[in-house]
């Protein structure tokens, strides 16, 4: 049955507004669980170190959310704007948990932007979830069994075992898969973001868009500035982690034929230096994540979507393999790396795969376009005396 109904708004001729009755429960679904609870006092929004101006949220966000504004959160870029510090939701007198509530939306709006529907099917369903990565990790056992080259036992010779053409032609190909996924998914974000509340495309010259994204997207992707605002979350462990995840997606996809050799790097070799970094920040970034959503010690630790957990999981055994399969090549056993290795490219596939374009990890990126394309929006609408919505 179709859920939404179409509503003519008397005061403005042509004016639709699409309401979706649903939204508010797939909210609370995605870890909105008490934003039911507002009663609009604004509290959230003037607490909110990051609004400033025209930009005003948690509080507006949650009333178009609650009557069902699907339209006007779709064409919001400022549930990107949020870096959940949780400082909004410790001085809600309602204990409506706002930044939980951003964060709900923003895996919403991460199922908005995927086109394949995969996105959905994982935030909405655990079982789903679990099923994706065994079939993906399976797969990848598969092409190993069948795929991977002589067994040497008397030294360890890994790019023997798994032959180089085989896994950098792999690598390479989900590198595109992923960078193709991530990118159409940008597109529709612009596209939704792009309109005005009369639901009228907003059309951006090309010499603005391609200005604004040389100032805007490299600068907040790899400073995350605004972030410096919160005072909760300290904005260097964000940036460690950050980077972190990114030199390991690097190492690991378009640089994996450079990373995987027979030799174990010395550590004077950048890529050995930058995968130790890496490593670290990673062990960092995970250890951090459990035991502050285990103590639940800070706001945005209090509530816990699986797709977290699973997130977490998945990054321990990647990097806990990976450790491992270092250890193996530098003290020679060769069985143990080869076996260590496969277990390693089995939980790194549905990993990446499934992390970047379609949960987690595609907030690296839909955050930075995110300020890009509210920039362009607001000097478009204040150009034409528009309030910015
Ligand atoms: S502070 Fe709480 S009750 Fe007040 S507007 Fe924000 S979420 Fe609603
Ligand atoms: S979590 Fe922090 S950044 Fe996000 S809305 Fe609340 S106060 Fe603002």
């Amino acid at each position: 049955m179709k859920s939404e109904v179409i509503l003519k708004q008397p005061e403005v001729s042509h004016k639709v507004l699409r309401v979706s009755p649903e939204l508010p429960s797939k909210l609370i679904e995605l870890g909105a669980t008490k934003f039911y609870r507002c009663f609009n006092c604004g509290n959230c929004t003037a607490i909110c170190p990051l609004t400033e101006g025209k930009v005003s949220y948690p509080r507006k966000l949650i009333r178009y959310s609650l009557l069902g504004l699907e339209d006007r959160i779709l064409s919001s870029a400022e549930p990107w704007l949020c870096y959940y510090c949780g400082e909004c939701s410790d001085y809600c007198p309602r204990d409506a948990e706002p930044g939980s509530f951003m964060m709900a939306l923003r895996r919403y709006l991460t199922t908005k932007y995927d086109w394949t529907g995969l996105s959905r099917l994982l935030y909405f369903s655990k079982k789903v979830e679990v099923i994706a990565i065994m079939i993906l990790a399976a797969i990848v056992g598969l092409l190993i069994y069948f795929l991977h080259g002589p067994i040497v036992l008397d030294r360890v010779e890994l790019e023997t075992f798994a032959p180089i053409h085989i896994v950098d032609t792999a690598g390479l190909a989900v590198f595109f898969i992923l960078a193709t996924l991530l990118i159409t998914n940008i597109y529709r974000m612009y596209r939704y973001v792009m309109r005005d509340d009369q639901g009228r495309r907003i059309k951006i010259p090309l010499k603005f868009l391609i200005t604004d994204f040389i100032k805007t997207v490299p600068l907040h992707f790899f400073t995350q500035m605004k972030f410096r605002l919160c005072k909760v979350w300290n904005w260097i462990n964000h940036l460690i982690i950050v980077y972190g995840y990114a030199a390991a997606f690097i190492l690991f996809v378009p640089l994996l034929r450079f990373t995987q050799t027979n030799e174990p790097f010395l550590l004077v070799n950048p890529l050995s230096i930058l995968g130790i970094l890496s490593t670290i920040a990673l062990i960092y970034g995970a250890s951090v994540a459990i035991h502050g959503r285990v103590k639940k010690s800070q706001p945005m630790w209090r509530y816990s979507h699986s797709t977290d957990w699973m997130f977490i999981l998945l990054l321990l055994v990647t990097v806990v393999t990976g450790i491992l399969v270092g250890i193996f090549r530098l003290i020679g056993l060769p069985l143990a790396t080869y076996i260590t290795y496969s277990i390693h490219l089995m939980i790194v596939a549905p990993f990446l795969i499934l992390e970047v374009p379609f949960a987690k990890w595609s907030h690296l990126a839909y955050r930075p376009f995110a300020i890009y394309f509210a920039g362009l929006k607001e000097r478009f609408l204040a150009s034409r005396g528009v309030m910015y919505v």
